[in-house]
């Protein structure tokens, strides 16, 4: 199975994908977590990147393009995989077509997941990440077993994104309503959209996930 998850930051796309990878066998390949991740690593596309992602701004097409075509190589991602933050733009999304077809892979259906600005900006700002497995906390919704600390077997600290603070909260709501906004439309236009609503408790968002999923 080959999934596109589009929605706002803070709709609870990497929380779902976590269920969904666990239950149909797939990866989930996002693309703010590679970021990270090669920025903790001192990477050169880490310390390009960085700039971009702290004022909550988008890091430039062919970075991140670039950076999918080798993902997209890697043999764990044979099964299936869930694109989480990718793609972000009308152009992204032109780009990752053709390397499917180049691939000879179909996308099974592009997962849009709906959320009100108010409710993202309070999902948001009480958001805690684990600084060593990335695994997303909510301080009310979503709480970790001890405070502070990744549930077992992780242990590691959680902390607050320099992103998730309200001046770059704003901007990367808007930036999403100018730049990834687009893209539902031009999905939409192939068919190829499955809207779910992304409001309420964590457990039954996905049954409405799920539900879409079995039938395809
Ligand atoms: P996320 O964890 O998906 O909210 O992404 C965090 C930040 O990483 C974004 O605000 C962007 O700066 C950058 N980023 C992640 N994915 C992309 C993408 N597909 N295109 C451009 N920038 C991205």
């Amino acid at each position: 199975m080959k999934l596109i998850f589009l929605g706002p930051p803070g709709a609870g796309k990497g929380t779902q994908s976590e269920s969904i990878c666990r239950d149909f066998g797939i990866v989930q390949l996002s693309t703010g977590d590679i970021l990270r991740a090669n920025r903790k690593a001192g990477t050169e596309l880490g310390q390009k990147a960085q700039k971009y992602m702290d004022a909550g701004e988008l890091v430039p097409d062919q970075l991140i393009i670039d950076m999918i075509k080798e993902e997209l190589k890697k043999p764990e991602l044979s099964k299936g995989y869930i694109l989480d933050g990718f793609p972000r733009t009308v152009n992204q999304a032109e780009s990752l077509d053709k390397l499917l077809t180049e691939m000879g892979q179909k996308l099974d259906t592009v997962l849009v997941l709906e959320v009100p600005n108010e409710e993202l900006l309070k999902r948001l700002t009480a958001r805690r990440v684990c600084k060593i497995c990335g695994k997303s906390y909510h301080l009310l919704y979503k709480k970790p077993q001890e405070d502070g600390i990744c549930d077992p077997p992780c242990g590691g600290e959680l902390y607050q994104r320099d992103d998730d603070k309200e001046g770059p909260i704003l901007n990367r709501l808007k930036v999403y309503e100018a730049q990834t906004f687009p893209l539902i439309e031009y999905y939409d236009k192939k068919n190829m959209t499955s809207k779910i609503n992304g409001l309420g408790e964590i457990g039954d968002i996905y049954s409405r996930i799920k539900s879409v999923l079995e039938k395809l």
